[in-house]
């Protein structure tokens, strides 16, 4: 039989890989071959300890929870825009040196723009 730790983390990797659609509690287990009661321990200890979030749904007429996970692998469009992939002093480049991130203005107008387009997407306008 699997330790609780181990299908912690194989319970945490598929709701990650179901990225943000979610998955359901039930379904989570019949992918773990584990028991409901077993799914709902773990599916509560992974909230506790504040990787996922579960929203109770009503699912062929029984309530039951989608497991979101808090946080998703980061991709490699989230960061092609970056101004500093194509920065021609990014050699310079450095917090100690006079050219540094916390001093330049592409960065900050790039994150800003980032964290515009996240509160919109949350419907923070
Ligand atoms: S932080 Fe600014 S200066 Fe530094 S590499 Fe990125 S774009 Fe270039």
């Amino acid at each position: 039989m699997p330790r609780r730790t181990d299908l912690e983390q194989k319970a945490l990797r598929f709701i990650m890989n179901n990225g943000s659609d979610g998955v359901l509690q039930s379904e989570l287990w019949r992918q773990l071959e584990g028991s409901s009661r077993e799914g709902s321990r773990i599916a509560l200890k992974l909230e506790g300890k504040g990787l996922i979030r579960r929203e109770r749904e009503l699912c062929n007429g029984r309530w039951t929870y989608r497991l979101y996970p808090k946080r998703l692998p980061a991709s490699i469009d989230s960061i092609a825009n970056c101004p500093c992939l194509m920065c021609p002093v990014s050699s310079r480049c450095a917090s100690s040196n006079m050219i540094s991130p916390q001093n330049c203005e592409k960065l900050t107008e790039w994150l800003l723009f980032l964290a515009q387009g996240e509160s919109m997407e949350l419907g923070d306008s």
